[in-house]
């Protein structure tokens, strides 16, 4: 029962936008409104703001220091609320996609000036593949951004999920006086800088009566009026089941900065949001609530202090109930493993903690024995299925510069690979190396790190490819499209065939060519 209880009070859960959207002013507000920080400023936002290098190395090393800032776990309303904080940084953005595969829900901030971005679509596709309830929160309403009804249209039409608003806009920009509450029928007026309150919420059941007119002005409220009535009129009851199964997202209007409608929002996400949940596995389904422990790594964090050179492995618990010095099955090495001082990180603090329940993440101190993807149990074998590679977009080979560092190098870029830094190809039994990234930045880290850490000098020569496609197909198909297309198939990591096109001309010529060859463009790490 207590067991049932601690599962039933965790949320685990990212925030995702575009950068600036606001995703780390409102990190910041969940964090005041949960108590885990005091003062608004104390939220470093991860994000790197030059495209520099050293830029990039100097924040790294900031939270290599403070590796709390990856999860911050905080109460609100007796639940315990994990937020998984993702890279503000679009070319590290398959940690964000791999950060995904470890919560349960999402909030996706929009601003209301720019709607839907490039990377919200991205990162939206990644949460439609696991059907993760996404709440949205339409940001700076206190600037003049585009019609709600715009947006909702926006939303709907190119992040391929229904919407249903749950608060309203009354104006926006200067004249933005406040939000309507469509779920309690209340209205919360908007003042700058606000400590919200409850004292601010006036409730309005009827909107019809003249009390709407003296509270706002006559055009206002007509305007309200008008747009509830379509609101009902056009949109279904908010449908809970339909949030909890990823088909339908309820939105919220507001300005994070202000602190401004943030509270509804949270209090609408420990309410709706889900607990954790069962997975699938390569063998069976994990129930959350078996008791038998397992969890996985999606994520893997270098402390770039040539000095400590540890890393942490970030474990999401999956089921049972995770022990300090208990020992655990690692699937993939087939040995037994166990730690002595893993981590938690509540109040953003790092503290060493005894047991951790579904939905918890754990720090693990590891010293080069964990990969994106492993799996640990209490002895059966099996890994969590779900978190997948996406298709670089970037594509160079890796020229060894030291010959006398050959072994240092193959050491630094298998390690910095397993770590998810960068995707690893090979060709020729693994003579000839090709790194794929999302980002130029990435290869510049990758180049900086080899070179600090590993004392690997190397060189990149750009290579004109444009997606990786990881193929399969009957033996023999494969051997003579290999045969064929020798330049451009390799394999990656786990020995999978990858095909690498130059354009999409070519990809869809050999689709088209070889009809028993399925192209994927994502792989499941297991
Ligand atoms: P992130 O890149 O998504 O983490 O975005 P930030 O939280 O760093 O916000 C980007 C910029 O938008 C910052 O300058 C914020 O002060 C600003 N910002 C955040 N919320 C609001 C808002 O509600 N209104 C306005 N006008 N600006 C905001």
């Amino acid at each position: 029962m207590k067991y049932e209880n601690e599962i039933n009070k965790r949320k685990s859960f990212a925030i995702i936008a575009h950068p600036d959207a606001g995703k780390t002013t409102l990190t910041e507000k969940f964090l005041l409104f949960g108590g885990a920080i005091q003062t608004a400023g104390a939220v470093k936002s991860n994000k790197i703001k030059k495209h520099t290098t050293s830029d990039f190395m100097e924040i790294e090393r900031q939270r290599g220091i403070s590796v709390a800032t990856s999860v911050m776990t905080f109460e609100y309303r007796d639940i315990l609320v994990n937020l998984l904080d993702t890279p503000g940084h679009k070319d590290f953005a398959e940690d964000t996609y791999r950060t995904l595969t470890a919560v349960d829900s999402v909030v996706l901030v929009i601003d209301c000036v720019k709607g839907v971005e490039e990377q919200t679509k991205k990162l939206m596709e990644v949460c439609r593949m696991r059907d993760t309830p996404v709440i949205i929160f339409v940001n700076k309403l206190d600037r003049d951004g585009k019609n709600p009804f715009d947006l909702l249209d926006e939303l709907e039409e190119l992040l391929n999920i229904r919407v249903r608003p749950l608060s309203w806009p009354i104006n926006m920009g200067k004249d933005f006086k406040g939000v309507f509450n469509l779920y309690d029928k209340s209205f919360v007026s908007f003042a700058a800088n606000r400590k919200a309150t409850d004292d601010d919420i006036v409730p309005l059941q009827d909107l019809s009566s003249p009390e709407v007119d003296e509270l706002f002005n006559p055009t206002d409220a007509k305007q309200l009026r008008n747009d509830v009535e379509l609101i009902e009129g056009v949109y279904d009851q908010f449908d809970k089941d339909a949030y909890l199964e990823g088909k339908l997202a309820p939105v919220f209007f507001g300005s994070a900065v202000n602190n401004f409608g943030v509270k509804d929002l949270l209090d609408t996400f420990v309410e709706i949001a889900p607990t954790p949940r069962d997975r699938q596995s390569t063998t069976r389904e994990v129930k959350v609530n078996e008791p038998r422990f397992s969890g996985f790594i999606f994520k893997i964090h270098a402390n770039l202090d040539p000095r400590h050179r540890d890393r942490i492995a970030f474990l999401r618990v999956c089921s049972g109930k995770f022990e300090r010095n208990k020992y655990f099955h690692h699937v993939r090495l087939d040995k037994d493993v166990r730690f002595a001082n893993p981590y938690s990180f509540l109040a953003r603090e790092k503290n060493i903690i005894d047991d951790a329940y579904p939905g918890d993440v754990v720090g693990l101190f590891d010293t080069g024995n964990f990969k994106i993807g492993d799996t640990l149990t209490e002895g059966e074998n099996f890994y969590f299925t779900g978190i997948p590679s996406f298709s670089p977009e970037l594509f160079k080979e890796l020229v060894n510069k030291d010959p006398m560092k050959t072994k240092q190098l193959e050491k630094g870029i298998n390690q910095l690979t397993d770590e998810g830094v960068a995707q690893l190809f090979t060709q020729h039994n693994g003579n000839r190396k090709i790194i794929g990234c999302v980002g130029d930045l990435q290869f510049e880290v990758i180049q900086y790190r080899l070179l600090q850490e590993y004392g690997a000098s190397c060189q990149f020569n750009t290579l004109p490819f444009y997606k990786a496609c990881w193929i399969t197909g009957p033996k023999q198909k494969l051997e003579e499209f290999t045969r064929f297309k020798g330049a451009n198939v390799v394999q990656d990591k786990d020995g999978h065939l990858v095909y690498l096109a130059q354009s999409e001309w070519y990809l869809n010529t050999e689709r088209a060519n070889n009809p028993e060859i399925e192209f994927h463009f994502t792989s499941e790490i297991h």
